[in-house]
């Protein structure tokens, strides 16, 4: 290939760039990024960079010994495929012609009606201004109890603000993790002083706080939203590459076009292990997808299909999760969840489809090494936090 276009500068793009490179691409190669900093990690903004203990999380990468052309601040605007192979990148900076294409443009936060201001947190420009409004004293209001509002909320309270978490669930994370386990999460809100109002829908968001579907009003210095994000890819329309919820690609992440591959948050793709498309936005999967697009941008055999994993940070706990439990038959309790440490399997049958662990790193790591493995497990000894999730395993 003699040119090759990745468009956007998170993680996903990063690692393909490094990836190509190190599979021996020799041709020319450009990022454009929409934002104005190199590619950063974003987990740690709503943790650390929130908690003040650190402001920058820019990724270790070789830039010059990449060779690798950065057009940052630059946003791609549309894609011009010719009829057999290649086409051009349409951007802020000109028209890029390519060879091959790399889609790495993440996910943008969803936002709610209403004129007031609105906070979100994507960027580390967000996460540096969230900071520095969480002043002692202040009233921050948080619609959405998911993985993002839960760690948000975790460091206003930290900072001394009064916080509200307004959901519109019957549970924090239901979505995430279901009811069940949802609810068993919902007590360390009141536990850090965070008042939780489940089952609350938003009408809007006005000047000087949020206006309650059922006509409340709630009071709030500063509102921030994190009801979910959506697959960056409105740029793609009428491109004829095929979008439903993210870019279509199949097990190798190859578009219908096979010199145009789609890899992150943005990429939905064919699991033959859950036998369904997935769309995963998890670091683990910016992280180690790009091997696999890389490989397939350069015509080599490869598939991703990992059993997805998670982790979030919050109020003082290590929550983490892998898997996929949609399917699931049932939920079996690993522990007490009134206690410190805690975890819960999903199964069907003999089969361990997910794991949620808080303070139960290792139970994770077991429990993933089954699941990528497929093998059967006793749910008896699933169930029973004191013996090791790798001594449930049946021979
Ligand atoms: C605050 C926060 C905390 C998180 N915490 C965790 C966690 O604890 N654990 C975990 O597993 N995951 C976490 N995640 C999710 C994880 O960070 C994402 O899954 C990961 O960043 C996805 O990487 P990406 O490169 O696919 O997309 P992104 O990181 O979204 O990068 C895409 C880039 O493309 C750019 N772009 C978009 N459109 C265009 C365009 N048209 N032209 C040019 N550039 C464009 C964007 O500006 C962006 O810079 C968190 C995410 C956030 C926001």
């Amino acid at each position: 290939m003699d040119r090759v276009i990745i468009v956007g500068g998170g993680l996903a793009g990063v690692r393909v760039a490094e990836a190509l490179r190190a599979r021996g691409h020799e041709g020319a190669l450009t990022l454009v990024g929409a934002e104005p900093h190199r590619p950063y990690d974003r987990p740690p903004l709503s943790k650390a960079v929130l908690m003040g203990r650190t402001d920058d999380t820019t990724v270790d990468a070789d830039w010059s010994g990449l060779r690798c052309e950065l057009l940052l601040g630059h946003r791609a605007t549309g894609l011009r495929l010719e009829d057999e192979r290649g086409g051009a990148v349409e951007t802020t900076a000109g028209e890029l012609p390519f060879d091959g294409l790399v889609i790495a443009t993440g996910a943008s936060p969803i936002r709610l009606p209403g004129d007031g201001p609105q906070d979100v947190l994507r960027t580390i420009d967000d996460a540096r201004a969230l900071r520095d409004g969480f002043r002692e004293g202040a009233r921050v209001t948080l619609v959405g109890a998911g993985w993002i509002g839960a760690e948000v909320a975790t460091a206003a309270a930290r900072a001394g603000c009064a916080v509200t978490v307004v959901e519109a669930a019957d549970t924090p994370l239901e979505g995430a993790v279901g009811p069940e386990i949802g609810a068993c999460t919902a007590p360390w809100y009141g536990e850090a002083g965070v008042e939780l109002r489940c089952g609350v829908r938003v009408a809007a968001v006005e000047s000087g706080g949020l206006a309650l579907a059922g006509g409340e009003w709630i009071d709030a210095d500063e509102v921030v939203v994190g009801v979910g994000v959506r697959p960056e890819v409105g740029w793609l329309a009428g491109s004829g590459l095929d979008l439903d919820d993210g870019v279509v690609v199949d097990a190798s992440l190859r578009t219908s076009r096979p010199e145009i591959v789609a890899v992150g948050d943005c990429a939905a793709w064919w699991s033959a292990r859950y036998g369904r498309r997935l769309r995963v936005e998890h670091w683990d999967t910016a992280l180690n997808a790009p091997e696999v697009a890389a490989a397939a941008l350069l015509g080599e055999e490869s598939t991703y299909d990992p059993v997805p994993y998670f982790w979030s940070e919050q109020f003082g706990r290590m929550v983490q999760y892998a898997g996929h439990h949609q399917d699931a038959e049932r939920l079996v309790m690993r522990g007490d969840p009134g206690k410190a440490g805690w975890a819960a399997c999903w199964l069907s049958g003999t089969r361990l489809e997910a794991i949620v662990t808080v303070n139960r790193p290792r139970d994770l790591v077991q429990a993933r090494r089954i699941m990528t493995a497929g093998t059967a497990v006793d749910p008896d000894a699933v169930a029973d936090p004191e013996v090791p999730i790798r001594n449930a395993v049946r021979t």
